[in-house]
């Protein structure tokens, strides 16, 4: 049994981190800036903390009398938020400076962090049939402005406290996770969530138009919330110093990941492009060779069984929102 800290507890992942870690019987202390019952999930087995992470006294008191930290916290979301949200993105900058030294100084042994693929130079982005992002490709750094500055900045933090104070440090460049107890609303949610939710809107409000951000040949991939929990678990107990990618190599279109949707959903819709709206890059897929080397393994979870789950899970929250509406099940008949 280790003593584990989990920041971001709160939130989609760190959620889903908890519950697994809380099973394996160790102690986890759960933290997360939002009140409790805003957090996605609750783990009864855990410790629950609310505390701001941006602050260095909170950091201390995260982890003092603990072994290891999983760091998932972060001010983030969609394109739609982290494209008009630069200075708050960078600012979670705070949260792992102060984490590192407060892990340094309280004699964790451990410590993940979690990174993204937004840490890539965008001229290796622009074509819609990219081969898959090696993690070399970091470099020259010319990262997503704001939130992909902020990761790479990070990721070198971890590696000179690494270097400097010999805390072992880990670092998953994850690429687009989803996935049950995630964000689908708001403004912060990303992409598979968000298609999964205006489907299932469409359904209800009989209104059979759905709005796509981009002309929908813009590419991803998409990684199934359980391979990203192997993958954290697997890399943070590796002996990987570098970066590695932690995503899916199963590469779609926008207008692919909804046919997708739609053809969970039973139906289809008009597609109407606003090209005007955040898009990101043009092209982006994770390259695998380098995490199947050194784990014998890779993300590997289908996309069509991943978005079905997701899409049942956000089908059931909508039809909660409002019981009196119809849900997808009757739209089906
Ligand atoms: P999330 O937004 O659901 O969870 C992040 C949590 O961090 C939230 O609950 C938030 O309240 C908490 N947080 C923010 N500021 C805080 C602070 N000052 N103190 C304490 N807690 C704070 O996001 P997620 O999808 O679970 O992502 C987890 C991590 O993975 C983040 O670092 C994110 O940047 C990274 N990541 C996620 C994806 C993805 O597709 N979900 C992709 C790449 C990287």
């Amino acid at each position: 049994m280790k003593r584990i800290v989990v920041a971001g507890a709160g939130g989609f992942i760190g959620g889903h981190l908890v519950k697994k870690l809380v099973k394996e019987s160790h102690q986890v202390r759960a933290v997360d800036i939002k009140p409790l019952n805003e957090w996605y999930q609750v783990s009864e087995g855990a410790e629950n903390l609310v505390l701001d992470l941006k602050l260095k006294d909170n950091c201390y008191q995260a982890a003092n009398g603990y072994n290891e930290v999983f760091n998932l916290a972060a001010d983030m979301g969609g394109m739609g938020f982290i494209e008009k949200n630069k200075a708050a993105c960078m600012l979670s900058v705070l949260i792992n400076t102060h984490l590192l030294m407060a892990s340094r100084d309280c004699g964790i042994d451990r410590f993940f962090y979690a990174s993204s693929a937004c840490v890539y130079n965008a001229t290796k982005q622009t074509d819609p049939a990219n081969p898959g992002l090696r993690e070399s490709d970091a470099y020259p750094a010319l990262a997503e402005d704001g939130y992909g500055w902020e990761k790479l900045f990070s990721e070198r933090m971890c590696r000179h406290f690494s270097e400097d104070f010999g805390i072992t440090t880990r670092v998953a460049r994850f690429h687009n996770v989803y996935g049950p107890y995630g964000t689908y609303n708001g403004g912060r949610e990303k992409v598979p969530a968000a298609m999964c939710r205006k489907v299932i809107e469409a359904g209800i409000t009989g209104n059979k138009e759905i709005v796509i951000w981009g002309d929908g040949l813009q590419t991803r991939s998409f990684m199934y919330i359980d391979d990203c929990i192997k993958g954290i678990s697997d890399i943070m107990y590796s002996n990987i110093k570098e970066p590695l990618n932690l995503g899916s190599s199963e590469m779609v279109s926008i207008n692919g990941l909804v046919d997708i949707v739609e053809e969970i959903a039973g139906y289809k819709l008009e597609r109407k492009y606003d090209l005007d709206a955040p898009k990101g890059v043009r092209g982006r897929n994770s390259e695998n060779t380098l995490i199947r080397k050194y784990l014998g393994w890779e993300p590997s979870i289908p996309l069509r069984t991943g978005m079905k789950k997701t899409f049942e899970w956000i089908n059931q929250q909508l039809a909660e929102e409002n019981k009196s509406k119809k849900t997808i099940s009757r739209f089906n008949k």
